[in-house]
């Protein structure tokens, strides 16, 4: 995924857990994806009412805070776990790695940590279920609380929460895997892409691309189905090195990808486009049992750029009669033309 994405919601989480720790909040699922959420301001009726309370002295009781989930965010959380996920994991990847570093020394402890957050961006690993990071967070908080509180207790503590987050990191891998990840390719899969593009339906210039491969079937019926897995894998991988910077590769459905781009015109998109379909071309996949190897692997691409207002399920219609066109013109073609 994009990193300035996860660099950004990283820097919110970095915000979130000090506020939660200032206030004295516990760090509840629903607690955390409140502040998460003040933090990056993206829901500004939300930051308003926070800082009633705030400004009149009131504590955010449980119900209080039950309310405001209720109102601003309940239906909002599907789509930023995403992110959240992002920042957790990343979060979790160095405070595990800074707990072994550090002396039972709670200021020397804190200064790492600050210093480690600082370069968090760049994992890109994936992570968990939203309740399972939520207990994360929690568990972390939890931990910096007991840090804060007590230097005798830290490096059992430490120790503690360290077996803790491997435990929990292995558990949320899994359940993350299966989620938004296809198990063949690795890509992300279709659900993922839905919420991807829905978040991005308000950004001016969007396009996408929807790639489907040619006479996959023969190529089935010919070699086998785990010649065609080696295949759609293959196609997988070269789509994925191909996309730079903010493109993002889904496997959309049996051998049909798409690739979502933002901040490129059509025109740009049909360029990418076709460097994917040419590189795909190149393609050789080694049959071991009949030690044949199948180099004419193809590709049909429909692309469009999203019109103003266009709802995805339209944007996407676009797109697919493109690929029926190029399809209907012999395949292993891009289309529109230009
Ligand atoms: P076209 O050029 O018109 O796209 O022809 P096609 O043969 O690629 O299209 P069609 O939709 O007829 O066939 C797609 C095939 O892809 C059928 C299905 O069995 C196969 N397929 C779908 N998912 C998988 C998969 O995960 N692994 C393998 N090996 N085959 C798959
Ligand atoms: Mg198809
Ligand atoms: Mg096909």
């Amino acid at each position: 995924m994009v990193k300035h994405e996860i660099e950004k919601s990283f820097q919110i989480l970095k915000s979130t857990v000090p506020l939660l720790l200032k206030y004295n909040i516990s760090a509840i699922p629903t607690n955390y994806a409140l502040w998460y959420t003040y933090v990056s301001n993206d829901s500004p009726k939300l930051n308003q009412d926070i800082d009633e309370s705030l400004e009149k002295g009131y504590p955010l009781s449980s119900v209080k805070t039950k309310e405001l989930y209720r109102n601003y965010l309940s239906e909002k959380e599907e789509v930023d776990a995403w992110q959240v996920r992002q920042s957790v994991e990343a979060m979790l990847l160095e405070l595990s790695q800074s707990m072994k570093d550090t002396k039972s020394d709670t200021s020397e402890f804190k200064t790492v940590m600050d210093n480690r957050l600082d370069n968090l961006a760049k994992v890109e690993k994936e992570g968990l279920s939203v309740s399972e990071v939520m207990k994360l967070v929690r568990n972390m908080v939890n931990e910096s609380q007991a840090i804060r509180q007590s230097t005798i207790s830290f490096s059992g503590a430490l120790l503690r929460a360290e077996k803790e987050i491997e435990l929990l990191k292995t558990k949320l891998e899994e359940s993350q895997q299966a989620a938004l990840y296809d198990a063949l390719t690795g890509l992300c899969n279709r659900r993922y892409f839905d919420s991807e593009l829905e978040s991005k339906l308000g950004i001016d210039v969007l396009s996408l691309m929807l790639i489907d491969i040619d006479h996959f079937k023969v190529i089935n019926d010919t070699h086998g189905h785990q010649m065609g897995d080696l295949v759609l894998k293959s196609v997988a991988k070269k789509l994925q090195t191909g996309c730079r910077d903010d493109a993002q590769v889904f496997r959309y459905g049996g051998e049909e990808f798409v690739v979502l781009i933002p901040g490129a015109n059509l025109q740009k998109a049909r360029h990418i486009a076709d460097v994917l379909r040419r590189s795909i071309e190149k393609i050789s996949v080694k049959d071991r049992r009949t030690g044949k190897v199948l180099g004419d692997v193809t590709v049909s691409v429909g692309v469009a750029q999203k019109e103003k207002g266009e709802s995805a399920g339209d944007f996407i219609e676009r797109a697919d009669k493109l690929l029926y066109q190029a399809k209907n013109l012999g395949r292993n073609r891009v289309m529109p033309i230009s």
